[in-house]
């Protein structure tokens, strides 16, 4: 590599100051970036959370997206996996190989990706980095309190027969987005502008993951799709589901809805197509959760404490499976029943 490997680190990776993490009381990252290991000093009474993401171009990104994104969107749906847990982030480590020594490129993509870490108090506290096809993994370290003996993290395997399930913010969005990439939608270049920025640069929902411990009974993040992802979430707590259509299709892009396009798009954007975004696009890292029906004023002060708008969706059934029904409860008929295959 043109630029020698120490100090490419250097460069583009090592902090003169570390984030705020590092001076605080609890100054988690006892050791960063410089010798063989970095060292992580839990705090007494907490558990750390340990999650590792790999992006691969071609399989996660478009060779040409922005090195800034790419960089924001690595460490955010590691992230994302800290805040299905309900653990709080402390520190990362970047394994990267890179093809060539590209400057311009290391400087947008480390910008990206330590604005996002800065804005979450997380360390980049150590990583490798290697000449090779173009691969960015992540490891993140997240802390979460253990009470009387009981670990606060969320888990897939919590959710109770009569729990209600929720989503926060909007999904579909990311869908949206790489279907126009791909050029097999067309969307008005407004409507293209915003679902691009839910693909490339999500938001990981941290604040509410953490206001939700101790009241969400299960949680995981919307990574591959709604109705796959809530699967996991009933075969890890042996239960089912019923998922109100109704709720459901209000998910798709809603802050879109007003813009939304209309005449030569309309049989695009059916209710079949929109429903099938929302249940079945991926990529949204969203939280997914349940909790029981007497929580609903604790879920609501989570949601309002974190500025995470959630939508409550349908509810834990005791008889397995995944259904989807309308407002009544009933089993949708007609063009929506064809979205069970999804289950
Ligand atoms: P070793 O040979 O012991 O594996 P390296 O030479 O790979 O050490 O790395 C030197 C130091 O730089 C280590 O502290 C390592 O954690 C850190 N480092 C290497 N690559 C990265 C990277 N991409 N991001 C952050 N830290 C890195
Ligand atoms: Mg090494």
């Amino acid at each position: 590599m043109a630029l020698g490997e120490f100090d490419l680190i250097e460069r583009y990776f090592k902090r003169p100051s570390l984030s705020p993490a590092r001076n605080t009381p609890h100054a988690d990252v006892a050791l960063g970036i410089g010798d063989d290991c970095a060292l992580l000093q839990p705090r007494p009474g907490t558990q750390l959370a340990i999650s590792s993401d790999m992006l691969v171009e071609g399989r996660h990104f478009f060779p040409d997206v922005d090195p800034a994104h790419l960089g924001h969107k690595a460490l955010a749906v590691n992230l994302s996996d800290l805040a299905a847990c309900g653990a709080k982030p402390l520190a990362f480590t970047l394994a990267l190989a890179l093809p060539r020594v590209d400057e311009p490129w290391l400087a947008a993509f480390s910008r990206g990706l330590l604005k996002l870490a800065d804005a979450h108090g997380c360390t980049l506290m150590g990583g490798d980095t290697t000449q090779g096809p173009l691969n960015i993994c992540i490891t993140v370290f997240g802390e979460v309190p253990v009470v009387a003996g009981k670990s606060q993290a969320l888990l897939r395997s919590g959710a109770r027969p009569g729990d209600d399930i929720y989503v926060s913010g909007t999904l579909g969005d990311a869908r949206l987005a790489l279907d126009a990439l791909r050029g097999t939608l067309q969307l008005p270049a407004d409507v293209l502008a915003q679902v691009r920025q839910r693909l490339e640069q999500p938001t990981p929902r941290v604040a509410l993951g953490m206001a939700l411990r101790g009241i969400a009974t299960a949680a995981i993040d919307v990574s591959d799709g709604l109705l796959g992802d809530l699967n996991h979430i009933l075969k890890a707590s042996h239960c089912g589901a019923s998922i109100d259509t109704h709720f459901a299709i209000q998910l798709i892009a809603a802050h879109t809805n007003e813009s939304w396009p209309t005449g030569q798009f309309d049989a695009e954007f059916s209710l079949q197509n929109r429903l099938g975004w929302v249940l079945a696009g991926g990529d949204d890292y969203e939280l997914l959760f349940t909790a029981p029906a007497t929580a609903r004023a604790a879920v609501l002060e989570a949601a309002r404490s974190s500025a995470t708008p959630v939508t409550r969706i349908g509810r834990i059934d005791a008889e397995s499976g995944l259904r989807l029904v309308d407002t009544n409860g009933q089993p949708v008929s007609g063009q929506f029943a064809s979205f069970d295959h999804f289950a």
